[in-house]
């Protein structure tokens, strides 16, 4: 009985008819294999049709590890004493874009911690690597006033990521303290209107959070059309007020990219990262239930041990070359390819 209310949810999903928060609840409830695995297989073939095999590839350089916010998350919090603090210079970076491009990836993803990098600096940096390689450039470095996004998008940026982290106004308030809930939902606004393709996502597993939250995420990035959606568990950092809290689980961390798969059918999902650290085959496993992008950390080893967001992120890996061969191999397994990127078509009318 309830096998059929679920799969009947699941159906509704993937003919992309309107779909409520206790459908969502349903569904991220389930925890029968037979039913996951039908819900991966749905969010699979929508991926097919939509985007077909090829998988994008982005290089990350986390450009400084500097913060001046609280997150009760994160490794990177102003509080953390107990990490060494850098600040790439900008030729640094350039030369790690162009080793990016060199490795025929299209895209670089600037991030870093809310340091309070200024508006020239960042223009400069995006205007120099426009100007000397053909990459997109995605920022990933926090909330920033109007004015700021305006003169980045103007100096070339293409993409914006600014996880929304959670839909949850208590758990919001409770977990970044000092930040604002409404101002980072403004961000993202203002993003879209500015057309950058914006990347919203959310945590995992935090503690406190319920699957009525996770629904409510999910109807959030439907809302607001994400153009790129990063879902990733949390995991608990030793040195932070959550150290001890178990953390997201792979399970539901690919329920919730199966869904959002079904919910924006064209978004870029990633393969995050922290699904990678926690779970052996966590990558192949979400490419194979709905996501189609792979981030690839470029960061030089000698900062990579810094951007200590949670553990296992600093995990040096084999030479990039190396590496890609490996990843290569793997996506062939799964019969997918490297793919070539290209700007999505903008969605920033649909997004009021
Ligand atoms: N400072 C910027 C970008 C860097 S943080 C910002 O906050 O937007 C990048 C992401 O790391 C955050 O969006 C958050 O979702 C994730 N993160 C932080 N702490 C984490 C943890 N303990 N486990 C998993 N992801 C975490
Ligand atoms: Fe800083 Fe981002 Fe970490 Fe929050 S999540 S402490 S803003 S780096």
């Amino acid at each position: 009985m309830l096998d059929s209310v679920i799969r009947g949810v699941i159906g509704k999903l993937a003919e992309c008819q309107d779909i409520h928060v206790d459908d969502l609840v349903i569904l991220l409830s389930a925890s029968d294999a037979g039913i996951l695995q039908d819900l991966h297989d749905w969010a699979d073939k929508i991926r097919k049709k939509t985007l077909g095999d090829a998988v994008l590839l982005r290089g990350i350089i986390e450009i400084s590890n500097r913060c001046n916010q609280s997150c009760q998350y994160c490794g990177l919090r102003k509080e953390n004493r107990k990490i060494h603090r850098y600040r790439m210079a900008e030729e640094e970076i350039l030369d790690v874009a162009k080793k990016i491009e060199a490795c025929g990836i299209s895209t670089v993803v600037l991030q870093s911690g809310e340091d309070l990098l200024s508006m020239d600096r960042v223009c400069a940096l995006v205007e120099n690597i426009k100007k000397e390689t053909d990459l997109f450039v995605t920022l990933s470095i926090g909330e920033r006033c109007y004015d700021d996004y305006r003169a980045f998008r103007e100096a070339g940026a293409d993409r914006y990521l600014l996880k929304h982290e959670t839909a949850s106004k208590t758990l919001f308030e409770a977990l970044r303290p000092g930040s604002s809930y409404d101002n980072r939902r403004r961000c993202l606004l203002w993003l879209k209107e500015l057309g950058y393709e914006t990347g919203a996502g959310n945590l995992i597993g935090l503690p406190g959070q319920g699957v009525s939250d996770l629904a409510e995420d999910l109807l959030y990035m439907r809302n607001l059309r994400a153009d790129m959606i990063g879902i990733g568990p949390f995991i608990a950092h030793p040195d932070t007020p959550l150290a001890g809290f178990p953390g997201g689980t792979g399970e539901m961390t690919l329920k919730v990219v199966s869904l959002a798969r079904l919910l924006l059918p064209k978004a870029n999902i990633p393969a995050t990262t922290a699904l990678g650290i926690l779970e052996k085959d966590g990558r192949k496993r979400a490419l194979q239930a709905g996501a189609n992008v792979v981030m690839l950390d470029f960061t030089p080893e000698i900062y990579r041990r810094y951007y200590d967001i949670y553990p296992g992120k600093t995990r040096v890996v084999t030479e990039m070359d190396v590496y890609l061969n490996v990843l290569r191999g793997e996506l062939e397994s799964i019969g997918r390819t490297i793919g070539k990127d290209r700007p999505l078509e903008t969605t920033r009318e649909s997004a009021s």
